[in-house]
């Protein structure tokens, strides 16, 4: 099974392939020079106006973008800024080039969210160097976004993302009018489990369960989280109460099917779960904090009517 440590590991994975570099420049020739630059280690991409950029970068996001400052129509401070202005490309750090610079040309480049500026002509040795720079600062902080919403022991989300999460859902499920369910799950005896098997066997079912979780919730909006301890949420976005009960017996029996041997349970002799749910519909309104109580509430009545089972209700 796997150690934190292959969990990390993953995580530290650099992406698959070359580094994707954009280049924008409205002359070509200066386009060319810098695929000459950057061929052999990169995968280089052009564009040769601003709005050509800015449908790249929504489409499929570079790592990073070399962004010529004039430029016909749309300039480099005003791409710049259009980019940094939106949450799906703002990460995606922009180095400025330009054949004149001065202290204000610059400072305004800075200002509008650029992390470094090049003059032209460029000198291959010095412009490798600072990308190489930057998109080591750009992968390092790639990981420290995802790692903050990670648990460390499972790899699923964690708690922060959750609420998070939760919150968009509610908003976004309160304005299209569409139903939202969220189900709430706990191992059951799993303090037994720990006294009986050690606290590694005990994070090596945490991981399981997890696992097992993610891989049962296919629908790509589906969200899983640990929540604490030996406790689990999914969020479930368009789905209606019935449905998000299927999906939570669906839950409970394939935790079971793992067979992990729990041989001191008194619900079973494997491992089983206790789980929650609560739902609302398209019209009802939505309240995080109502739908967390309730999910809360009838996972407290599964464990009550013996665990290994799902209990529910709808927000009224
Ligand atoms: P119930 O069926 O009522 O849920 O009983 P339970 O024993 O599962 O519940 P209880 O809340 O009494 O105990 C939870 C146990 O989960 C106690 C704690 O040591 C264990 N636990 C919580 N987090 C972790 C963890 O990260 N790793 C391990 N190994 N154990 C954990
Ligand atoms: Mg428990
Ligand atoms: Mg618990």
């Amino acid at each position: 099974m796997q150690s934190d440590e292959a969990t990390i590991a993953k995580l530290l994975e650099v992406p698959a392939g070359r580094p994707r570099l954009l280049v924008v420049d409205d002359q070509p020739i200066n386009i060319q020079v810098m695929h000459q630059i950057f061929a052999s280690k990169y995968q280089v991409f052009m564009a040769t106006s601003g709005q050509q950029a800015l449908d790249f970068c929504h489409k499929t996001p570079p790592d990073l973008v070399l962004l010529d400052v004039v430029m016909p129509g749309m300039d480099g401070f005003e791409v710049c800024q259009a980019l940094k202005g939106e949450p799906s490309t703002r990460d995606i750090p922009v180095i400025f080039v330009t054949a004149h610079t001065d202290a204000a040309q610059e400072t305004r480049g800075l200002d509008v969210g650029a992390v470094d500026f090049i003059s032209k002509p460029v000198n291959p040795a010095v412009v490798r160097a600072r990308v190489k720079t930057q998109l080591t600062l750009k992968f390092q902080s790639d990981l420290m976004r995802k790692l903050v919403f990670l648990d460390g022991l499972t790899g699923v989300f964690n708690r922060r993302y959750f609420d998070q999460q939760l919150a968009v859902e509610v908003a976004r499920s309160s304005r299209a009018k569409s139903p939202l369910a969220l189900i709430m799950l706990d191992v059951d005896f799993f303090k037994r489990f720990n006294d009986h098997y050690g606290h590694q066997a005990g994070d090596d079912c945490l991981r399981e369960i997890a696992a097992t979780l993610k891989e049962s919730l296919r629908r790509p909006a589906d969200l899983v989280a640990r929540y604490g301890g030996e406790e689990f949420v999914c969020i479930l976005p368009d789905t209606v109460f019935a449905d998000a009960m299927t999906m939570a017996w669906e839950l409970e029996q394939n935790v079971r099917l793992k067979r992990i041997p729990h041989l001191d349970s008194r619900a079973a002799d494997v491992v089983t779960i206790s789980l929650g749910v609560a739902g609302a519909d398209g019209d009802s309104p939505k309240d995080a904090a109502a739908l967390l109580a309730l999910a809360d509430a009838q996972l407290y009545r599964a464990k009550d009517a013996g665990r290994a089972r799902a209990c529910g209700n709808q927000l009224t």
